[in-house]
């Protein structure tokens, strides 16, 4: 097993936050309630149909879809560490469709691109839940909803642009705007001035979701290598998967190893690699209680920089955001990973939404990489032949997205010509990243703009002139690197 995550125990936080773990704590939660079948390292020479390079959920959901449309291919999935080891395994567990984002989607990709990527997304929500109750899996999964809180005047909401366009495309029931008093009986928050709420969102135990895709899988005939990272691809028919102590001869590769892929020259401009930081209290069943958060809605505030926050069935509350940790051309570890300070933003938010909370205790915090581009979404495409494809750059978005990316994945593969192949979003990504030395200052630049724009809106300040001037800088780049898409 191949660690790559730096040391296992990060710098030591002050306050009442630990250090960040190499490992989740929904990870180490998955391992414990169920290690799994063992899935040994590549030895000697294998051969394939299909070979996919990384068992995140993007590489996860691609064998899967596979497996259901092609059940005659032969499939390998090679992975690094383990399954869900990255970000897949570490994320706020929000299983949500894009509706609140729905006028930057349609920006990018031509209204009916971005109304039909937002339906296809949405849609993914209600088909997780068919899937669990398929194969039984347990994932601790919640379809109750989401409430995006405006946690003060300064934070906007979705724009008016948004809700017309869900009005002329008959989903307008599926953003609703609540007021403070309505916000406020989801969870007492003595910050709500009001917000939106959309019932299309699950939150789930995302190690648990990643190790039971393993599951089925192996039951599937998927033959999964852990431990056995993709050493060098060499193009050609069939094209050669080499591994340390082996290689796989494929028909068809895809690659979908998420944020490591920015080593890979192809996609040195492809995106950039950041790292959010997730805490997690001790179970707090009567401080629910008392906030009257009852239910398992998730909750993100609106602000540049958003909090996401999610209860578990043991009562805890698991936090995220706040801030960002910017990765240097790509080289995923040390520091960039295990900081003190990010995990503390995290911790801090917490409080800041729900004072009422103050002294909690945290039992772990976390992090990990993500592949984020120009415009935070994915790209699926395939090399010149047709015999190497990828889906990667699944920024934030990546729990819906990753399983409508498994189905236009296996389309690619199997030349299907279907909706899925005709996704907006198939083909490079809109608009490549600036390369270094330049990117990390800028990228670390807008995060410190809209980090300290925040922090200042907090407390009573107004974001200040330098964090509104890089953020509308940032704003006009966006604006004018082409990064659009008409269909
Ligand atoms: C803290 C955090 C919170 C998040 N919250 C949310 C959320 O609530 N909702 C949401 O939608 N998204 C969220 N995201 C984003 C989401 O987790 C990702 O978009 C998604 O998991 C990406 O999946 P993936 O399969 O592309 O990548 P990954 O899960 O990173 O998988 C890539 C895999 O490839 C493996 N690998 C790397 N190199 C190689 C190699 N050379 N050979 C073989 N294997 C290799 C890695 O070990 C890894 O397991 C969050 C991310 C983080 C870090």
């Amino acid at each position: 097993m191949t660690q790559r995550r730096g040391s296992a125990n990060g710098e030591r936080a002050n306050g009442n936050v630990p250090p960040v773990g190499a490992r989740s704590f929904w990870l180490d939660e998955a391992l414990r309630a169920d290690p799994g079948a063992p899935c040994r390292p590549l030895t000697g020479k294998a051969a394939a149909d299909v070979c996919v390079v990384g068992g995140g959920f993007a590489g996860l959901w691609t064998a899967y879809e596979l497996a259901e449309r092609a059940p005659h291919l032969g499939v390998v999935l090679l992975e690094a560490d383990i399954c869900g080891a990255g970000g897949s395994g570490a994320n706020g567990g929000f299983f949500s469709p894009s509706w609140t984002g729905l006028s930057t989607l349609c920006a990018s990709l031509g209204e009916q691109g971005g109304v039909a990527y937002a339906a296809a997304l949405a849609a993914m929500v209600d088909e997780l839940d068919v899937w669990i109750a398929r194969h039984e899996a347990r994932i601790d999964a919640f379809h109750e909803g989401i409430l995006y809180a405006r946690a003060g005047e300064w934070q906007a909401g979705p724009d008016d642009e948004t809700f017309r366009l869900l009005a002329k495309h008959g989903c307008a029931d599926r953003l609703r705007r609540v007021d403070a008093a309505e916000a406020r009986r989801v969870a007492d928050s003595p910050r709500f001035v009001g917000g939106v709420i959309t019932p299309d969102l699950t939150v789930i135990q995302p190690a648990k979701l990643a190790r039971e895709l393993r599951r089925v899988l192996l039951e599937r005939g998927v033959r999964i290598c852990e431990g056995t990272p993709m050493l060098r691809l060499e193009t050609g028919r069939p094209a050669r998967v080499v591994t340390p102590a082996g290689a796989v001869a494929a028909a068809q590769v895809v690659l979908t190893h998420g944020a490591w892929a920015a080593r890979q020259r192809h996609f040195r401009r492809a995106f950039a690699v950041c790292t959010d930081f997730m805490v997690i209290t001790e179970p707090i069943p009567a401080l629910l209680e008392a906030l009257g958060w009852t239910s398992h809605m998730g909750i993100a505030d609106l602000r540049e920089m958003l909090y996401y926050l999610r209860t578990t069935p043991d009562g805890r509350i698991a936090i995220g955001g706040g801030a960002m940790g910017i990765v240097y051309g790509g080289r995923i570890g040390g520091r960039v990973l295990t900081s003190a300070r990010l995990a503390e933003m995290a911790a801090h938010g917490l409080t800041w939404l729900f004072p009422q909370l103050e002294g909690v205790r945290f039992d772990a915090a976390w992090s990990g990489p993500m592949d984020v581009t120009s415009t935070a979404l994915p790209f699926f495409e395939s090399a010149p032949g047709g015999t190497v494809h990828a889906g990667l750059g699944f920024s934030g978005h990546g729990l819906t997205g990753t399983k409508l990316g498994g189905k236009i994945l296996a389309s690619l593969v199997l030349r299907d010509d279907d909706r899925w192949s005709h996704m907006p979003v198939v083909g490079p990504p809109l608009a490549s990243v600036p390369p270094e030395p330049l990117r990390w200052p800028l990228v670390q630049s807008v995060a410190w703009a809209h980090e300290a724009g925040d922090r200042a809106e907090e407390q009573g300040r107004g974001r200040g002139f330098l964090p509104r001037a890089i953020a509308a800088v940032y704003g006009q780049y966006g604006a004018h690197n082409g990064a659009t898409r008409e269909r």
